[in-house]
């Protein structure tokens, strides 16, 4: 059914209201009411609207969310409130001196106790500040040195806990204080596809969050997929919403009726046992979170006395960071072992006795790189320590010297590959020792694991054992035997533990993924060095991939983050014979690069309007003016019709002039219609 205007636009307010209110459910009240098929469904139908009347599109709109342009840099923002840190308390007795510090002082020294204390998870991200102007996201920004951060609007906007417009009963002006996060699983996810792209890897979560929050390009930001759990708040001095809420606990609960995400672990204590359990409760059972934690935080409830208290030049005195001991233990070092990465990279690993760390059983640590063994000086059948802390994966500390038995032994790096045998190569300058046999079965197999995951040609069902599986079987020797697999499909539907169904599956999720985003087939083809950003750079500078192919290290070099080495190593893929053939062969082989659409580029007093051309202009032929038309925002059109907005008139017009005057349509002069595109 065809909507006429108005009634479009009612639906589109309806649309955001609609799905404001279930992202509110999912994330906030962790209580859907529609499946996510559903609600795409519904961002669907606003996203196809706003294309139909580009006018309406408003920064609160939930597509909004995947992320604009990408930022030259990030601008300063100055915070309203200064944003302070907090004190630490390291261990117990530390502790104790903050508690008692302040229940003695209230309570004149006596036994009693009747002070309230909010007790919180101290999650392990990177502070932010969002401001709210009418209810609606206006700055969101990074702490920086707590009087001026970066704001970082674009970004936070993406991150689908983070309310855009917020539910009644706001107050006019808010600053709402939190934490941005990644979740274990997509720091795992994430670590995983820069390990197969060969690109340095995140730390731990909290490195991950600070750097997918701080990145100029929001879509990168938008596909890390953060989290966003709110711990604080301000208002202005005379705000009657917040100011007659008495107790931090309480302002928490409101923020979460607002619709602000905030912990489902916290506490209200004012008994010290209390405070002491859930202390080790949440030491002992950090792990069973689907984020890191790095300790709790103790706040005085009371807002009075929090104020009474104040500050300090760094911290408040109402509130501390109790911190948990890094886990740490020891074992002994039964071997270390080599695994070779789809590069070829050959990686040393810790094998030792399991060890419980944090809740945990772990056996293997990597240690990186044989620079890395030198260091510690590591050898079979040492006492080693290792340690989790904050860091997923575990790392080995040190080396217990004193307790090295006299049949220690020293593990050289190998002189061949592991895999296939081959000799294996140490770079000028690097660190990592490679095995460069193209057809080595681990990098064939790796390199087909990441031509298959999720940035690059996302076939399900294709995991690691089935690769493993055909390869061994010989039905996969290059990327295009993939999408070959259906002429074999008699052949495996009669293999061990497959079936008509999932070989139906799996040959359907092939046809599927034929169809693939210009980035992910550049991603798919994995370069050296060339991990999912570089390869949304590359397709963003070169179109279409002809471009690509004959693009030189001079032009490379202009690329966001390739430098020489990388431009280098690009370029040589390109040149070369096989992978050229590779690539036809993909091509041939019915795959299908999807190029981006051309972007609405410029916001402009053109947006969304119609615009017809007729006769000559000085500034521009008529190809130009479609692109021009197009590039700030407006639909260029053949005919004159009474859905046009604007005639632009140059020297010698047509027919057009008149049946526009018919119709009582705006005309611009060329000068005029340049003039509204400042
Ligand atoms: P630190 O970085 O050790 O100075 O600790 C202060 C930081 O802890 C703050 O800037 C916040 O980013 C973070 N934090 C984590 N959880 C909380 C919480 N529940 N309340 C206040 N701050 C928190
Ligand atoms: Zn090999």
């Amino acid at each position: 059914m065809a909507l006429n205007k108005s009634e479009s636009k009612a639906r589109l307010e309806e649309l955001k209201k609609i799905l404001n209110y279930h992202n509110y459910r999912y994330y906030v009240l962790d209580d859907p009411q529609i499946s996510d098929a559903e609600y795409d469904r519904l961002l669907k139908e606003l996203d196809a609207l706003e294309k139909a009347f580009p006018e309406w599109i408003t920064q609160d709109s939930p597509t909004q969310r995947v992320g604009g342009e990408p930022l030259k840099n990030f601008e300063n923002f100055t915070h309203p409130f200064k944003m302070y840190s907090l004190a630490n308390a390291l261990v117990e007795s530390e502790f104790l001196d903050f508690y008692q510090k302040i229940t003695k002082e209230q309570s004149g020294g006596g036994l009693f106790n009747s002070i309230s204390f909010s007790c919180e998870h101290k999650f392990d991200g990177l502070a932010i500040e969002l401001i709210y102007e009418d209810g609606k996201l206006a700055h969101a920004s990074t702490r920086g040195n707590g009087e001026i951060g970066e704001l970082i609007t674009t970004n936070a906007k993406t991150i689908k806990s983070i309310p855009l417009r917020l539910n009644e009963g706001f107050p006019s002006f808010l600053a709402v204080y939190g934490e941005v996060l990644m979740f274990r699983e997509e720091f795992l996810r994430l670590n995983q596809e820069r390990e197969e792209a060969g690109e340095p890897l995140f730390a731990n979560p909290r490195n991950a969050a600070a750097g997918s929050i701080r990145q100029l390009d929001p879509k990168i930001t938008a596909e890390r997929k953060l989290k966003f759990y709110a711990y604080g708040v301000k208002t202005s001095a005379d705000d009657k919403v917040f100011g007659s809420i008495p107790s931090h606990y309480e302002k928490m609960d409101f923020l979460k009726r607002l619709g602000f995400p905030v912990s489902k672990n916290a506490m209200r204590s004012g008994r010290l046992e209390e405070i002491l359990s859930y202390h080790k409760k949440w030491e002992e059972n950090r792990d069973s979170l689907p984020y890191e934690i790095d300790g709790v935080v103790i706040k005085v409830d009371s807002i009075a006395l929090q104020e009474e208290l104040g500050f300090d030049a760094k911290a408040p005195k109402w509130a501390i960071a109790w911190k948990f001991k890094p886990a740490r233990a020891q074992t002994k070092l039964e071997d270390i072992i080599f695994t070779v990465g789809r590069q070829g990279t050959i990686t040393p690993n810790a094998v030792f006795q399991m060890v419980s760390l944090s809740g945990a059983s772990i056996s293997r640590a990597t240690l990186h790189n044989f620079d890395e063994v030198e260091r510690l000086d590591v050898r079979i059948g040492d006492t080693i320590e290792v340690e989790r802390s904050g860091e997923v994966i575990p790392k080995v500390v040190r080396v217990i010297v004193e307790k090295r038995p006299s049949n220690a032994v020293k593990k050289d790096p190998p002189e061949s590959c592991p895999v296939c045998g081959e000799r294996v190569f140490r770079e000028e300058g690097l660190s990592a020792y490679r095995c460069l046999n193209a057809s080595c079965p681990a990098v064939v197999k790796g390199k087909m694991r990441h031509f298959v995951s999720r940035n690059a040609f996302n076939i399900e069902g294709l995991g690691e054992e089935i690769i493993s599986r055909f390869f061994e079987l010989g039905y996969l020797k290059s990327f295009a035997d993939i999408f070959r697999l259906k002429e074999k499909q008699d052949e495996l539907i009669e293999l061990d533990r497959f079936g008509e169904k999932s070989v139906q599956k799996l040959l359907s999720a092939i046809e599927k993924a034929k169809k693939i985003d210009y980035w992910c087939f550049i991603n798919a083809l994995g370069l050296d060095y060339v991990g999912e950003e570089t390869s949304r750079a590359l397709a963003d500078r070169f179109l279409p991939l002809a471009k690509l192919l004959e693009a030189k290290e001079p032009d490379l070099l202009t690329v966001g983050g390739v430098g020489e080495v990388v431009a280098k190593s690009i370029d040589a893929f390109f040149q070369n014979e096989e992978n050229r053939g590779l690539i036809d062969n993909l091509l041939e082989s019915g795959v299908e690069i999807i190029y981006p659409e051309k972007k609405i580029v410029i916001s402009s007093k053109i947006s969304g309007k119609k615009i017809v051309f007729t006769g000559k202009a000085e500034g521009f032929s008529r190809d130009e003016f479609g692109e021009l038309v197009r590039k700030y925002g407006g639909i260029p059109a053949e005919n004159v019709s009474k859905n046009v907005d604007y005639l632009v008139v140059g020297e010698n017009p047509g027919s057009k002039l008149d049946k526009a005057k018919e119709l009582g349509i705006k005309i611009l002069s060329d000068k005029e219609f340049q003039e509204m595109l400042q």
